[in-house]
């Protein structure tokens, strides 16, 4: 078998590969972007169009979460439907987690069954290792989907809603695996020593208990009766009372679930059309009728679901749906991508041949809902996925023919619509494939939520390197809205953190030296991609902070403007010649970079509080090493990403994720190498790390904390001053350093500001940021939700109103009401601490002088807002107000062309416009005589 490698021959790849200028091009292109991108057929995509000639849906998708239940899901979205129409109701859903529950008590009996009948083979046997490989998995079958409906009947949501673990099974499955193979290896102990299959089955009820509990731990314990009554679209009361899960099945599934067979289409040459096949070892419910497929061909399995479709009924089928899929697009077609032309290789392979060399199975189920038909036949198909509303058209998406014919396994659909000939084959024994058969292939893909997490890289970014904290620690991730932990990322120590200052101050000479115009072009390469993925990196940080995704979109936007306004400045940094006063010698004065820089970043905004420090250090040509806050990494680690794809060079951005902050920043705010440190964050960690940085005498910039004043005169437009509020109150949900801290109104206008502006808030929608029209999201964690309900208790005590909320919602995760108070005294806390939350404490004043010494009462100086159509007021209360920043009939000031920072406790320094760079740049003076 041997022929390694030799010299000539890797000498004739190399040359070739330089000789072609389609292969370079090729490199240059993937070598920035994803493969995808470059492969993506442009005359497919722009070929598209969404519309069917006969749609079914009306409803909204489903979201499984990060659990592979696809196929449970689409089992019961085709449920739905008639259990919807029967209770006239519009959207409607079965409780996913009933079944799941069930399925995974069936499937571990199922297994621990074959691990008896195998008990007496090797544990290297094909069978064996197959089986021990994946205990419980999430995925399955429609056979196995129709065996637990069932068994078990079905409950409403409502009577088993989703749990953590519902909606992230992989640590449960984690534990369940780990009870199993413990007990698959006490079984083959206790065969091996010569038990009988009674014996074994005595022990494996113990093992089969544990995971009863397990699963009851994680999921909750199914119910065994349950109350039922619900309000239909017409607002029409109805009330089944109390009701078994067998018994709700048997009055809402509409559709003789019985007769439901399953159709494949296996072109192997070894899979005859006509014939019936299983799957060894395959199933869940023991006892239940077996996994069973119907081999036909191609067309009769399309025109079947036409069919069906047409005649109004959606359709249960399995794909492999990673293949020429486009999530942005929500698009499936044959010739999505134009991987040959890229790789100039021919990747041609029928389906047969992708079965047989392991390229292809099934890995996911969906619903058709939708089919286009011209002249007869199926033109494209709509496709009702259980992967959230977020991507394609509202989660539904398009599949073109094309692709149904090459990637489409499987379909459900009613046995009397087959040929008599097909029916009697259904009636002949199936032939047995063995358990490790593709189209054994059990259907079970995540959802759109986890894909978009799993693809942020977790180590530590050092070098140009990801790699894992030193002792391998790792620090969880949560969303606020469900607290459920979504991605663990590494937890750096201090010697990683003294890893990544040597990479910033190795990587420093080369990159200071780089020519402004690359540097700019870095930035502005970065800038596109953002953009580009805008909609992901949005996602991202909602499910990482927890603001509405409109929010998170306009954070992108602000974020990456950084990126574009710094790639123009690298090109501007410019110095001085000038002639001495006394002509004797000549000034020559130049900006260089300042050095390896530390820079430390908050949660509220996680991209652009970064984006406005790497922007300006990048341009100047500093390298750095930057610090996200350890509640929302994953859009830095993303950014961090994003920047290495538009070429930045290795060690020149370094990021550390940790929970042990302080002891990991310290010694490298000391360490005598570091040049500069720029901090956002609080006042009182400001205060800390200026006097660490005093030693060393560190450049330092200091972007704190605000306590932003909001006057609104006797002469202002109240509408536009309400308007204006909302901004600067409810921006980010009101954890800004710029959010409106207190609302100083002329008194003769307070009634009229506080009842519009009460109006507004309450019609704000509060929900988990990733909902449609969700205008309030969960504050960031507990500690900020109670620190914000304390504020309010705190002011209502002084004697506060409340116009409207006041209240924390009784429901998961860190939610506040949008919260309006009126005459709250100037003693309330709130008049002097940061509220960082969703309320408007509103204070009135009489005269200009009142409203200037109330809104400069504070240690803090960032931003002050003010409302009057007097341009001389406006311009002499500007003048008076002690802050860094003034909106001047405006309710937001952030803008990356603008210098944004504060005075007093407030800070120094600041980010954005020209002045930004110069933060990142030294002077240097050379005297010169000619
Ligand atoms: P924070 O508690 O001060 O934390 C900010 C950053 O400092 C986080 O990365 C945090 O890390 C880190 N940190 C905490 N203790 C540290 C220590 N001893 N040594 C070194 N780093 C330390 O503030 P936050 O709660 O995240 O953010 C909210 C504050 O930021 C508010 O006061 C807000 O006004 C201010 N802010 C100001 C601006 C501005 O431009 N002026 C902009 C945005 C926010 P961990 O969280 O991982 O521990």
């Amino acid at each position: 078998m041997e022929r390694a490698l030799n010299s000539p021959e890797l000498e004739r790849f190399a040359k070739e590969f330089a000789a072609n200028p389609a292969y370079r091009l090729a490199q240059n292109a993937v070598t920035k972007t994803s493969i995808d991108d470059v492969a993506l057929d442009r005359a497919v995509v722009t070929s598209i169009d969404h519309s069917v000639s006969h749609l079914l849906d009306d409803w909204g998708v489903t979201n499984q979460k990060k659990s592979g239940r696809c196929w449970l899901f689409a089992g019961l979205n085709l449920l739905r439907v008639g259990a919807a129409q029967r209770m006239g109701l519009k959207d409607f859903e079965f409780s996913q987690n009933y079944l799941l529950f069930w399925d995974k008590l069936e499937k571990a009996n199922h297994w621990l069954e074959a691990m008896i009948e195998t008990a007496e083979r090797d544990v290297d046997d094909r069978t064996v290792a197959h089986l021990l490989n994946a205990p419980t998995d999430d995925g399955g079958q429609w056979n196995m989907f129709v065996a637990l409906v069932r068994k078990h009947g079905l409950v409403p949501k409502v009577a088993m809603p989703e749990t953590q673990s519902s909606a992230e099974t992989h640590r449960m499955n984690r534990g369940l695996g780990r009870v199993l193979r413990r007990a698959a290896r006490d079984l083959r102990a206790r065969a091996a020593a010569g038990e009988d299959a009674e014996q074994l089955r005595e022990a494996k009820s113990e093992a089969v208990a544990a995971v009863y509990r397990i699963l009851a731990i994680h999921l909750g314990t199914p119910p065994e009766r349950f109350w039922w009554q619900w309000m239909d679209k017409d607002r029409g009361f109805h009330r089944d009372g109390e009701l078994t899960p067998q018994e709700f099945a048997e009055r809402y599934i509409t559709i003789p679930l019985d007769d439901y067979v399953c159709i494949v289409h296996d072109p192997r040459a070894s899979s005859r059309i006509g014939q019936t096949y299983t799957v060894e070892y395959l199933g869940n419910v023991v006892g239940a009728p077996p996994v069973v497929y119907l081999n036909v061909e191609m067309d009769l399995m399309k025109s079947l679901a036409r069919d069906a479709i047409t005649g109004g009924e959606p359709v249960w089928f399995g794909c492999d749906t990673d293949k020429m899929s486009n999530l942005e697009l929500g698009l499936w077609d044959a010739g999505l991508y134009d991987y040959s032309a890229v790789y100039d290789a021919d990747l041609s392979m029928t389906k047969a041949e992708r079965l047989v060399h392991h390229e292809t199975l099934m890995t996911h189920a969906m619903l058709f809902t939708g089919v286009d038909v011209v002249d007869g036949l199926a033109r494209r198909w709509r496709v009702e996925n259980s992967w959230g509303d977020e991507k394609a058209d509202k989660g539904y998406w398009t599949m073109n023919d094309s692709w149904f014919g090459e990637h489409v396994f499987e379909i459900a659909v009613s046995r009397d619509v087959l040929s008599e000939e097909l029916q009697a084959a259904l009636d002949v024994e199936p032939i047995v494939l063995p358990a490790w058969d593709p189209m054994g292939a059990l259907a079970g893909l995540d959802g759109h939520e986890a894909k978009v997490v799993d693809a942020v890289p977790t180590g530590l970014f050092i070098g140009g390197d990801w790699r894992s904290a030193e002792d391998g620690r790792q620090l969880s991730v949560e969303d606020p809205a469900t607290t459920e932990v979504i991605a663990e990322v590494a937890d750096a120590s201090v010697a990683d953190g003294t890893a990544a200052l040597d990479a910033a101050v190795a990587a420093a000479p080369t990159w200071a030296a780089t020519p402004p115009r690359d540097r700019g072009e870095i930035l502005r390469r970065a800038y596109e991609l953002i953009t580009e993925r805008a909609d992901d990196l949005s996602l991202l940080m909602t499910l990482e902070m927890g603001k509405p995704l409109k929010e998170s979109k306009s954070e992108i936007t602000y974020g990456a403007e950084f990126f574009r306004w710094f790639s123009e400045e690298a090109v501007r940094i410019a110095g001085r010649y000038s002639v001495a006063p006394n002509g004797a010698t000549r000034l020559l004065t130049m900006k260089q970079p300042v050095g390896p820089c530390l820079m430390i970043t908050p949660w509220n905004f996680p991209l652009a509080m970064g984006t406005r420090k790497i922007g300006p250090a990048v341009a100047a040509g500093c390298t750095m090493v930057i610090k996200p806050a350890a509640l929302t990494p994953l859009s830095m680690l993303a950014l961090a990403d994003i920047l290495t794809q538009a070429g930045l060079p290795p060690g020149v951005l370094n990021v550390l994720t940790t929970s042990s902050t302080g002891k990991v920043m310290e010694p490298l705010i000391r360490d005598p190498r570091l040049r500069k440190l720029t901090f956002t964050g609080s006042t009182e960690v400001g205060r800390t790390l200026v006097a660490q940085s005093a030693q060393g005498l560190l450049r330092v910039s200091m972007e704190l904390g605000g306590n932003a004043p909001f006057l609104v005169f006797a002469d202002a437009d109240v509408d536009a001053a309400v308007e204006g509020a909302m901004l600067a109150k409810m921006r980010n949900v009101g954890e800004a350093c710029t959010a409106a801290n207190r609302f100083l109104v002329h008194e003769s206008l307070a009634d009229e500001f506080i009842a519009k502006l009460a109006q507004r808030m309450s019609d704000l929608r509060v929900g988990r940021g990733t909902e449609d029209g969700v205008d309030v999201g969960p504050l960031v964690e507990e500690k900020q939700r109670d620190k914000v309900a304390e504020l309010v208790d705190d002011a209502v005590e002084a004697g506060a109103t409340v116009a409207t909320g006041g209240n924390a919602p009784d429901r998961t995760g860190w939610f506040y009401t949008p919260t309006v108070l009126s005459d709250v005294p100037p003693r309330a806390r709130m008049f002097r601490e940061e509220i960082f939350g969703p309320v408007a404490p509103v204070f009135t004043f009489a005269d200009d002088d009142e409203a200037v010494a109330m809104a400069n009462d504070t240690e803090f100086g960032l931003v002050a807002y003010a409302f009057t159509r007097d341009v001389s007021r406006a311009l002499n209360v500007a003048e008076r107000l002690e802050t860094g920043m003034v909106g001047l009939n405006q309710g937001i000031v952030s803008n990356p062309s603008a210098p944004f920072g504060g005075v007093k406790a407030s800070g120094f320094g600041r980010e954005g416009g020209a002045e930004g760079i110069e933060e990142y740049l030294e002077t240097k003076y050379v005297g010169l005589k000619l």
